[in-house]
């Protein structure tokens, strides 16, 4: 197709619903629902325009009824406008609010979307200019890996040493920057051992032989033809007369570029965003962008709004008193008309799983109306979590009381594919003839057993009527599989063999005395309870099946979640007697699949709920190390803490009545209790516009306080936590009313107390292991150099001191 062709394409899409001379008579309600600042910042039609604003103060609000106006008004044509949402989802409702306003359904609008999509229509009309067929394909991160670990191989660099997703990350990094491999700047030339570049480079050109893509090309190759093709740039600068983008503070640096020079010849561009919610800094956004504009668009027509529309006085004011401790950024006060409303609801807990279970009741006390408040519909709440893997324990608790609930923003914790992939090997360990979680477990973390391999271990198997675990285990004693994959499926299989053994104990004798039984043996046998608790067995699958190596060699930003995931995962065991019993539990109850209908409550976590409002909206886990996050405090040091700052602003600006904000004192990581320090934001919240719940009578009267002192004493004295306001006011309400914790966590806690005492070179023995020297501690996991079984990573709590040993 000619340029010439697709213009009018272009141009035959565009055939608008609306006449604009009808519309333009028309009266205009939409406007009158503003207020003036808004108004301005919507009848300002042309030039630039950025309304730079707190959280619900109506920017999103005001954007569309922008576009409703440039419709209404005649000013341009649906296909005329660009806007650019932050997902799909907003986009839709975006539409959809703009059909409402205007009273009558929009039809075009192909415009309205993320960047990625529009980028990807953009580019299947151009594709050949940068070496690509219109119909190119888009890989996921999969293709892309295995593309990457084509190349390393090919360039004879060790994978172990320069793994394929480190290179990704690196790829996605510069991308996000708008280079190509001929713009990465010399600064770079070190990264993957002064390799990367040009690794770059190839896979740019594979993936042009390929016809293929991948995410971050969808922008990097529009920017690219932008900037090369004057005429086609003036084309689109033509086109689309005016854009609009939400969410601005969290645009990359490719997308910026992209935005800019669509708008480079008219200007007519507005932004709408709030450099307090920037929180994607971490994915390469750059909130300089939103605070750039002014110099970026000369003349750009600044509209600061105030007045918020959302939340209560009391919301809005803890909000502040966090952000405020933030340097360097512009500041603004935010009021509202809003009745004062109930103040921040801020409640300590034992540990998470009596956090989940209180929410759980809050949110159907909710639902009846508590004290006074008007009942919620469960699609009116949201628990909002700083880290997925917080999502089980709301997920288990709700599925238990059959509690309605959607996660927003990814699937569902036992959906997730780490979750999966685990599950998968506990199956098969507890019924080797499991052959779907064979199939799924088989090549994964690789092992060099590709599709010819497994249809090889699929014909023994059947040939022989035998499970796929026999069929291999045939495949190996008799030499139907060579190569690499030989060797790692022998060790597979040895080890299923081996993980399967440790879920019984070892055979004893079970008739009594010398008596003959009836079939006339001398002796019968059984199973003893097994000697290894499931909880180690688990971690012990996962890391000797290289399935947490895998993830701990995966350098793209999932990797360190999901590895979260996992051990949430292994703590999910613990309240189970064995595997089995943990499995038939998960299959109950994701069996009790939800219709799609009824009412909901949201769990999400706080990067999905940008731009979001409920009622009602819950804050679990503000805990220090989880909220803020340690890790992204150990990577970014003070700008990491004030991106997670951010993120405590935009989770309590979700609230419109009811903000509930929750810590544990304790959580239980592989098995021990750890205890952990409220988080510092807690101590940052004006006490003015808090109230501090004790537990109710039923969860013990107040120990979760009780408890979480006698826990975190030592650390916290030496954090000089004691005179922080946030812990005297927990302190001074929760003394009223003292209570004993219960024996059995007290039991649990002394437990993981005595635990600690080991150090490097200590000579230990584990029932299984053997005797062994410490070489390495990590938290609660000992690295041992067992005598007999070699190196292996155990959990502290199932060795013992060797001299302790009582036999
Ligand atoms: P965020 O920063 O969280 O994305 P926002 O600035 O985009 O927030 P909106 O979501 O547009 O805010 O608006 C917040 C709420 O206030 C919405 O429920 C919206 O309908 C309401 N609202 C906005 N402007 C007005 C107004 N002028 N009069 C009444 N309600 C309004
Ligand atoms: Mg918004």
């Amino acid at each position: 197709m000619s340029s010439h062709d697709e213009m009018d394409a272009f141009e035959g899409a565009a055939a608008a619903s609306l006449s604009s001379r009808a519309m333009a008579a028309r009266p205009m309600p939409y406007l009158d629902d503003l207020n003036p600042a808004q108004r301005a910042a919507v009848e300002a039609l042309d030039g630039p325009v950025l309304m730079l604003a707190g959280a619900g103060t109506g920017k999103t609000k005001a954007l569309t009824a922008r576009i409703v106006h440039l419709l209404a008004s005649g000013k341009a044509r649906p296909n005329e406008i660009l806007a650019v949402t932050f997902t799909n989802k907003a986009a839709r409702e975006m539409k959809n609010r703009v059909g409402r306003m205007l009273g009558e359904a929009v039809e075009g609008m192909p415009w309205l979307g993320t960047f990625h999509a529009i980028c990807v229509k953009l580019l299947r009309r151009h594709a050949e200019l940068v070496g690509l067929k219109s119909n190119f394909t888009i890989l996921d991160t999969d293709d892309q890996l295995r593309l990457l670990k084509q190349l390393i191989a090919a360039n004879n660099i060790d994978e172990k040493r320069w793994p394929a997703r480190q290179l990704s990350g690196i790829i996605d990094n510069w991308k996000n920057r708008a280079w190509t491999p001929e713009k990465v700047p010399a600064a770079e030339a070190s990264a993957f051992n002064n390799r990367g570049t040009e690794l770059y480079d190839q896979y740019q050109t594979r993936l042009r032989e390929l016809n293929a893509t991948d995410f971050g090309d969808l922008l990097l190759h529009m920017v690219t033809i932008f900037q090369t093709h004057e005429d086609v740039l003036a084309q689109y600068q033509r086109w689309f007369r005016y854009i609009l983008v939400d969410e601005y503070q969290d645009t990359n640096v490719a997308q910026y570029l992209w935005l800019r020079l669509l708008a480079g010849a008219h200007h007519n561009i507005c932004c709408v965003g709030d450099d307090d919610q920037s929180i994607y800094g971490w994915r390469g956004a750059e909130v300089g962008n939103i605070l750039r504009f002014e110099k970026d668009f000369p003349g750009a027509k600044v509209v600061r709004l105030e007045q918020n529309y959302r939340s209560t006085p009391h919301i809005l004011a803890a909000a502040s008193g966090v952000i405020r401790g933030n340097k360097g950024r512009l500041g603004k006060e935010l009021w509202t008309e809003a009745e004062e409303g109930e103040k921040v609801r801020l409640i300590g807990h034992w540990d998470g799983e009596e956090e989940a279970r209180w929410i759980g009741e809050e949110v159907e006390a909710m639902q009846k109306g508590t004290r006074g408040l008007r009942p919620l519909s469960l699609d009116d709440m949201a628990i909002l979590v700083r880290a997925s893997h917080q999502m089980r324990a709301f997920e288990d608790r709700f599925l238990t009381i059959g509690l309605p609930y959607r996660v927003i923003g990814g699937p569902r914790f036992y959906e997730r594919l780490e979750i999966r992939d685990a599950m998968a090997y506990f199956r098969l360990v507890v019924s080797p003839d499991d052959d779907l979680a064979f199939e799924r477990i088989v090549n994964t973390p690789k092992r060099g057993l590709g599709d010819k391999a497994q249809q090889t271990i699929q014909r023994v198997a059947r040939d022989n009527g035998v499970s796929l675990v026999d069929g291999a285990r045939l495949c190996v004693d008799e030499g139907h599989i060579g190569g690499k994959g030989a060797g790692q499926l022998r060790a597979l299989v040895e080890g299923l063999d081996r993980w399967n053994a440790f879920t019984r104990g070892p055979l004893r004798r079970i008739n009594v005395g010398d008596e003959l039984l009836d079939d006339g043996a001398a002796e019968t046998f059984e199973y003893g309870p097994p000697e290894m608790s499931h909880v180690e067995l688990a971690e012990i699958i996962l890391d000797e099946s290289g399935y947490t190596a895998m993830w701990q060699n995966d350098k793209t930003p999932e990797a360190p979640g999901r590895l979260e995931n996992l051990k949430e995962l292994v703590k999910a065991l613990e309240s189970f007697e064995n595997l089995q019993g943990f499995l038939e539990h998960v299959a109950l109850i994701m069996d009790n699949e939800q219709g799609e209908d009824g009412e909901k409550v949201s769990i999400m976590t706080l990067h999905a709920a940008k731009g979001l409002e409920f009622p009602a909206v819950f804050l679990p886990g503000w805990e220090d190390g989880l909220f803020p996050s340690q890790r992204s405090m150990d990577e970014a040091g003070l700008k990491g803490l004030e991106e997670e700052r951010r993120l405590a602003y935009v989770g309590i600006t979700r609230a419109e009545e009811i903000c509930t904000i929750t810590f544990a004192g304790n959580r239980r990581v592989y098995g021990q209790w750890q205890s952990a320090l409220p988080s510092r934001f807690i101590d940052e919240l004006p006490e003015e516009h808090v109230d501090v719940l004790t537990p109710p009578g039923l969860y013990g009267g107040g120990y979760g306080a009780a408890g979480m002192q006698s826990q975190i004493h030592e650390k916290a004295a030496r954090a000089d936590v004691y005179n922080s306001p946030g812990w005297k006011r927990m302190q001074s309400r929760q003394q009223a009313r003292p209570m004993a914790q219960p024996q059995e966590v007290r039991n649990q806690v002394i437990d993981s107390t005595a635990i600690s005492a080991y150090t490097v070179g200590d000579r230990v023995f584990h029932q299984k292991f053997g005797y062994g020297a410490i070489t390495g501690i990590e938290g609660d996991k000992l690295d041992i150099a067992f005598e007999k079984a070699g190196q292996k990573k155990v959990v502290a709590k199932f060795v013992m001191g060797a001299d302790d040993v009582p036999f």
